[in-house]
């Protein structure tokens, strides 16, 4: 029987430097740095970056802002032949929207020990009392989406020390600071 999808570490590689692309969208507008495509036939249908602060939305991880474009461009609120590639391992909300969407497979780029939901905190994705499981890879170009979510605290921390900013900005992050923080975060 031929499999729904064919794993193939260098298009997986290809596609996760397009949602690192994101991720940098997120980074120019003060968002934590988290990007995600959307992949159907090998071909991008949708893209989302991290924007819960600028769109007033708690909600607005970057894999839910790509499944509202995917599912609205293909007119389905279900996306089975569709592959989601994510910077950072999904939370617990990013990943019940991927089960609810029944997503066939899951591609991640670096863990997050403070809230990933696919085997870091939880593994919903392996959870057996749930009736839809996804295809997980994780760590495709880890390096690179770690040192990209580095980069952005440390250079909000060299801001942050700057006397005429308000430290309540460290506050204002879209999710959880992580463990990939070398410093403890300021709340
Ligand atoms: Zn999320």
């Amino acid at each position: 029987m031929t499999p729904t999808f064919a794993p193939d570490l260098e298009a997986d590689r290809a596609f996760m430097r397009l949602a690192l692309d994101q991720a940098q969208n997120a980074w120019l507008l003060g968002e934590v740095p988290v990007g995600a495509v959307i992949v159907k036939d090998g071909k991008v249908i949708a893209t989302g970056y991290n924007r819960p602060i600028g769109d007033h939305d708690p909600t607005a991880h970057a894999e839910i802002v790509a499944i509202r474009q995917a599912a609205h461009l293909l007119g389905n609120y279900r996306l089975p032949e569709c592959t989601l590639y994510v910077t950072l391992e999904p939370c617990a909300m990013c990943a019940m929207a991927l089960l609810h969407a029944r997503f066939a497979r899951v591609v991640f780029g670096a863990r997050d020990p403070k809230t990933g939901a696919a085997g870091s905190v939880v593994d919903l994705f392996a959870e057996p009392r749930l009736n839809h499981h996804c295809d997980i890879t994780p760590e495709i170009e880890q390096e690179a989406c770690s040192a990209l979510l580095q980069d952005f605290f440390r250079a909000r921390r060299k801001e942050q020390k700057r006397p005429e900013e308000s430290v309540h900005d460290a506050c204002l992050s879209g999710i959880e600071v992580t463990e990939l923080d070398i410093e403890p975060p300021l709340c």
